[in-house]
Parts: structure tokens; C-alpha cells; sequence
């Protein structure tokens, strides 16, 4: 952990560093030349560090550590997915997983310790709520698993100018939303053409429908949008995606609206995770199309990915096609998710990490369960 008297920079982004440096008496354009060395090469030692003045270096030894979270296993999967166990403090753990494909590699990013949004059929839902991630954990993660990455394909750090990941999508533990300042400030380092110059169009920021901070996330760091509906009425949101009680579907559909006149990408993405008899019925596609008929969008179906205890089952793969070509024969575009990193449990909803919960939700859970 840092040290409390230390600053730690993998905190800050360009504009906040610069702050920083100009706060202890140096030149601001030293921000832009620390993002390179941290962030676009993947430097945290201040000897390596040569356009800094040799002066400004042993101030910045007393003053700033650079501190990143503590990686505490990393798995391979049969089919190249990478998963890592990142330890943010002695008491939890989140995780971090990255997916190969042919065109791309996509990291998915965490945004918390657990996730207090409760929805029914998230194992991270189920584990509770610890705390949210500092901007150091989030952008940690992307640092941690480039720098992984590009030793496993024998890269020289400096001349690094390859992509390995191209995309990053906040789809991990927790609500990014609801830890708003952190991963704004994160996706704006992603951004950076001085640290991982992701485009736009490639970060995508999935949420289940924090209405406010939908509208606050267009103006402030608009990435590419994808929403967590799972369900095509009010009864049923209101029962596996309780926010829903908050911000119900009709408030969701004219916030994605309105997103879309500052997206990077001229539609939403829909996810729908296929529960088996729960919203899976050819009746629910129909009920979808009518919810969505205003909002230029494209689906994704998550076949449920089951964990211990979740009461739930995954959709037969026929109803899940069935379903699919409802909504296609509509004139829409729909992807099946295709399960990736099956052997280590690195699959959407399966991200477990190590949650102290504490909001006593899972004695809770347990207490009713021994109950009835
Ligand atoms: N909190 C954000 C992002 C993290 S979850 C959100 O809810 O959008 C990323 C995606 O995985 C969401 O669409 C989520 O609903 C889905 N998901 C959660 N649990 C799942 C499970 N067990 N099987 C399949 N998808 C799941
Ligand atoms: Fe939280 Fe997303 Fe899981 Fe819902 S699906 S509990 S919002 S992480």
C-alpha cells in the first residue's frame, strides 16, 4: 500500500498532474512526459526515467511513490483468455480478464470491491459491497495486463508500439457508475495519445442504468455505451435488476437517447442475459423490440453463466437462437456471447475476486435461506 505521506501518481490524469507539478514549483509540461514513461512504456523507476531532470527525480523520490495494486495469480485459459487476481488491500481482491480474438484483445476492467446494485443473477451482486476502486486500482489493472501481456509476446518495453489490447470494456466487478469520479479519470488516461491512446470508440462503459450519471458520463467522457436491460418490462427489471425501482425502463430508454447525441458510436448495446423461463420466451423479444423502437441499438445475448447457488439456469442454446432471430428478423443486429475462459471461471458475471462485504448481505442471504 502507499505510504500516506507519499503522492501516489498512478492516481492522476494528464491535467491533474500537471496541477501536481506545478504545485511543487516545476514545469507543467513534466505531466505529459510522466504519462509516457508511466503509462505508454510502463516505467515506474525514476532512474529510467531520463528526460527528467536528475534534480526533479530526487525530489519526486521523497515526495511520490508509484503504487500499484498487488497481482496475486494469474491464469491462462485453454483458449488464451488471461485472468488475474489483483489484491487491492490485505482484506480484498478484484478481477481483471483479458480475451484474444482474431481482429482484438479486450480487457475487462473492475470499477469496485463487489457491487451494491443487487441484481439477482450476478454472482458480484451477490458477494456485497466493499468499497470503490481508487484511479491507481482501475487504470492498475490496464497497466498490470499490458505489461503481462507484452512480456508473454517478448516485447521490448520501449519499442512497445503494438496493441495488444486494443479495447477496454468496464464490464468487470462492480458499477462503473456509481464510482463515477475514479473511472472518469481512469478512461481518461485510457484516452490519452501521451499513456494508452485508446480510441473512444473502443472503451466501452457498461452500465445497468444509473440514469443521472448516464447523463453526466456524455458530457464529461463519452465512451461507448452498453446497458445491462436484461428484461423487457418493468415487473420483471424491478425483480432481477432492482435499480430498476429507481430508474425504470421508460427513464432508461430517453437517457440512452439523449447519450447517443454525444457517443463516439451511433448505437447502444443492449445486454441481455438469457435466464432459462425467466425472460426468454419469444413474448419477451416481442415485448423488447416495443421498449427499444426509439434507440438506434444493437443486442448482445449473455447466456447466463451460472455460480454456486444462484438459483438460475441458462437458457436451452435453441431458445437462445429462437430468441435471437426474433429480434434479427426485426432488422437488428444481435451477437451471442460466446463463453470464453470456461476453466477459470473468467466469464461475464463469474468474476468472484474476494469481496469483505460490508453490507452483511450474504449473512443476510444465508439467514434466509436457513430461514425457509
Ligand atoms: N455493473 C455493470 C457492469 C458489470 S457486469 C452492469 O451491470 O452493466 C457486466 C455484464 O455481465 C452485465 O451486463 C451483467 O448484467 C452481466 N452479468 C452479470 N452476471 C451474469 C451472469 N451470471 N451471467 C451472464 N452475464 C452476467
Ligand atoms: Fe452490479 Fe452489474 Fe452485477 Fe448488477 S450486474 S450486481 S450492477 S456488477
Amino acid at each position: 500500500m502507499a505510504s500516506p505521506t507519499l503522492v501516489n501518481l498512478l492516481n492522476f490524469n494528464q491535467a491533474q498532474l500537471a496541477e501536481y507539478f506545478t504545485g511543487i514549483g516545476e514545469k507543467p509540461f513534466r505531466a505529459k512526459q510522466m504519462m509516457r514513461w508511466m503509462h505508454h512504456f510502463g516505467i515506474l523507476e525514476l532512474d529510467q526515467m531520463t528526460d527528467i531532470a536528475k534534480v526533479l527525480r530526487e525530489k519526486l523520490r521523497q515526495q511520490a511513490s508509484f503504487t500499484l495494486p498487488e497481482v496475486q495469480l494469474e491464469q491462462i485459459s485453454d483458449d488464451g483468455t488471461r485472468k488475474w487476481l489483483i489484491g487491492t488491500d490485505t482484506a480484498n481482491s478484484i478481477e481483471t480478464v483479458f480475451i484474444p480474438e482474431d481482429d482484438r484483445g479486450t480487457l475487462c476492467i473492475s470499477s469496485q470491491v463487489g457491487c451494491a446494485l443487487e441484481c439477482t443473477f450476478c454472482s458480484t451482486g451477490r458477494q456485497g459491497f466493499n468499497r470503490n476502486l481508487s484511479v491507481s486500482e482501475i487504470i492498475g489493472q490496464l497497466w498490470i495486463a499490458n505489461q503481462s501481456l507484452r512480456q508473454a509476446e517478448g516485447y521490448n518495453q520501449l519499442f512497445a508500439s503494438d496493441r495488444i489490447i486494443s479495447n477496454v470494456v468496464m464490464m468487470g466487478m462492480g458499477e462503473p457508475l456509481a464510482n463515477y469520479d475514479n473511472v472518469v479519470t481512469a478512461m481518461q488516461i485510457m484516452l490519452d495519445d501521451s499513456a494508452y491512446g485508446l480510441s473512444r470508440r473502443r472503451v466501452t462503459l457498461s452500465t445497468s442504468g444509473l440514469v443521472p450519471a448516464m447523463d453526466k458520463l456524455k458530457e464529461d467522457c463519452p465512451v461507448a455505451l452498453a446497458v445491462s436491460l436484461h428484461a423487457p418490462n418493468d415487473a420483471l427489471r424491478d425483480e432481477i435488476v432492482p435499480i430498476n425501482k429507481k430508474y425504470p425502463i421508460k427513464a432508461l430508454m430517453a437517457a440512452c437517447e439523449r447519450y447517443l447525441v454525444k457517443a463516439p458510436r451511433d448505437f447502444v448495446t443492449f445486454e441481455y442475459v438469457m435466464l432459462d423461463g425467466i425472460n426468454d420466451s419469444l413474448t419477451h423479444a416481442q415485448q423488447l423490440l416495443e421498449v427499444v423502437r426509439d434507440i438506434p441499438c444493437k443486442f448482445n445475448l449473455i447466456p447466463f453463466n451460472p455460480f454456486p447457488n444462484s438459483g438460475y439456469g441458462t437458457s436451452h442454446p435453441m431458445q437462445v437462437r429462437a430468441f435471437r432471430d426474433h429480434l434479427m428478423q426485426a432488422g437488428y443486429v444481435v451477437t451471442v456471447r460466446k463463453t470464453r475462459g470456461d476453466d477459470i471461471d473468467a466469464a461475464c458475471g463469474q468474476l468472484a475476486g474476494k469481496v469483505l462485504d460490508k453490507t452483511k448481505r450474504t449473512q443476510k442471504t444465508i439467514s434466509i435461506q436457513a430461514a425457509s
